[in-house]
């Protein structure tokens, strides 16, 4: 197994080579499974392009077993009718130690499966999924009704809180692990019955914790991992009836086909979608920060994140300045695979496809008159089997051209002037997307004006990308509908129940 991967990765861990090595198959009702076709499909190293690993390729009867695997869990009431709800918490508790006892295991699955820097893995995706897990491990115990003062004075009127019940989860490559957690950890919260459909392009790490939640004590058909492509997989949960809720993240095209899919049963959807996201630099703020954070809010993940700060506007008075600070620290960041023993900071795009699409927007804007600062071109030599991509910076651009629109979700950033707030608050929100927006600044009344008025779901002033499982994030405008984490994510993945009691 080990000699398909170059010399110069770091040894892979014998737990990671002997979970690559054999099909890796669906997880339903608390094991690991055939799909009923007998069909695999490959996932890719997308540093080498080279096989990774077979996986089940799941369609409609897989779905169909692990829909009345879910089902069976959460109607005879091995989650949310018999255990209590103190027991359900330490049930996720566990399956947050135990996430960091293998650790290194799945910072190398995820690293491998997307590209991603191992150390990236190992110090943020892993241990962000597993705080996720311990914050919603606190909830089960605190998710409460209320008692309302209705009018009748012979009636007594109280609330429950309970969960949706089955529940599919389509998460993204971004972030393998921490995406699926972002929705599974709230929805077994809640009490729900769960089963995640990780992106084709990463589906390791979501398969690999399945077996570490019979550990952590989760009943047979809980926790259910249901790997293949969104059309056959995902759209076969969209679809079904014995589905109540799909929690969806990825992108505005698929999420509108995820909306017309689920009306037969009018089940729930919640979306977490893309965005273009403005980050405006103003002329008095902390400048070298700004540079560098505006950096990171683009290159952060390759340009990979739903909040990447792509539209980069800075004003006209400091833009030469700001502009040769982006490009400096730009020209710092080192790219190369993932698992190499030399440290990187970014790894390749997920796939030849990706690559191409990031491209194509690159030729484009440049045909149409945008200049490159830096970058702008796919990476040779050592890399040139891998999907890498320079980290770009463009300028010239209008904001009508599909570069400054469209989401490239990839290290592409369109710097931009501008000259008046008014004209900076109007331009950030010509968009159909809100998922974020940033400002630097330091005068205090501009720094409130503009969060009031930038139409997105989460505003960063003075930095970029923060985010924590106690906090709602979501978006405005076509990057979604509901708020993941917090407790509003407790929201997303309950129904209210209004009980009236006659009492003479
Ligand atoms: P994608 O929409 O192509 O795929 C996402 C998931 O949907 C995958 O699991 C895929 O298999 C599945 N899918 C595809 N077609 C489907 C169908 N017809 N029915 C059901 N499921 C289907 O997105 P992607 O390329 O994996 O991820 C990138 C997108 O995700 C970007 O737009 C990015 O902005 C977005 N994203 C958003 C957030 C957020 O929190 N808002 C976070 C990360 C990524």
């Amino acid at each position: 197994m080990v000699d398909k991967f170059p010399e110069t990765y770091v040894s892979l861990l014998p737990e990671v080579a002997d979970f690559l090595a054999k099909p890796i198959m669906p997880y339903i009702n608390g094991e690991y499974v055939a799909t009923l076709s007998g069909q695999t499909f490959d996932t890719l190293d997308p540093s080498t392009g080279r096989y990774l690993a077979s996986i089940g390729r799941c369609m409609l009867d897989d779905a169909n077993a692990a829909v009345q695997a879910a089902r069976r869990a959460f109607d005879e009431g091995d989650w949310w009718q018999k255990m209590s709800a103190a027991d359900r918490s330490k049930c996720i508790w566990r399956l947050a130690e135990l996430i960091e006892v293998h650790a290194d295991i799945i910072a190398q699955l995820d690293s491998l499966d997307n590209g991603k820097p191992l150390h990236t893995a190992r110090t943020v995706d892993v241990p962000l999924s597993a705080d996720h897990l311990y914050y919603y491990a606190g909830w089960p115990t605190k998710i409460e009704g209320s008692t309302i003062p209705v009018s009748p004075q012979n009636m007594f009127n109280y609330t429950l809180r309970e969960p949706v019940g089955v529940v599919g989860l389509i998460s993204p490559w971004n972030y393998p692990l921490l995406m699926a957690t972002w929705k599974f950890a709230p929805a077994l919260a809640a009490g729900n019955c769960i089963i995640v459909k990780p992106a084709e392009q990463t589906p390791l790490s979501a398969l690999y914790i399945a077996k570490l939640t019979a550990e952590a004590g989760f009943p047979p058909g809980v926790f259910n991992v249901l790997p293949g492509y969104g059309e056959e997989a995902g759209a076969a949960l969209v679809t079904h009836d014995g589905v109540d809720k799909i929690g969806f993240t990825g992108s505005t095209e698929v999420a509108q086909k995820i909306v017309q899919g689920s009306v037969g049963n009018l089940k729930r959807v919640s979306l977490e979608l893309g965005g273009k996201a403005p980050n405006i630099v103003f002329a008095d703020a902390d400048l070298e920060a700004a540079a560098i954070g505006s950096t990171w809010a683009i290159f952060g993940n390759n340009g990979q994140s739903c909040t990447a700060g792509s539209r980069l506007y800075i004003e006209r008075s400091v833009f030469e300045q700001v502009l040769d600070g982006l490009e400096q620290a730009t020209k710092r960041i080192k790219v190369g695979p993932g698992m190499s023993q030399e440290k990187y900071n970014l790894g390749p795009v997920i796939s030849d496809e990706h690559l191409k699409r990031v491209m194509g927007y690159v030729d484009e804007g440049l045909a149409q008159g945008a200049q490159v600062i830096t970058g702008g071109q796919r990476m040779s030599g050592d890399l040139k089997e891998g999907y890498f991509v320079e980290p770009t910076i463009l300028i010239n651009v209008a904001d009508q051209q599909r570069i400054a629109r469209e989401e490239i979700f990839g290290p592409v950033v369109c710097a931009m002037p501008f000259d008046h707030v008014n004209e900076i608050i109007q331009r950030a929100n010509d968009t159909d997307f809100g998922l974020a927006a940033g400002l630097w600044t330091k005068d205090l009344s501009k720094a409130h004006k503009l969060a009031k008025a930038l139409r997105a779901g989460t505003i960063w002033i003075n930095t970029w990308g923060n985010t924590e499982a106690s906090s709602p994030f979501g978006g405005y405008k076509q990057s979604g509908y509901g708020r993941e984490m917090g407790k509003e994510a407790i929201d997303l993945y309950t129904e209210v129940k209004s009980v009236w009691i006659k009492t003479d």
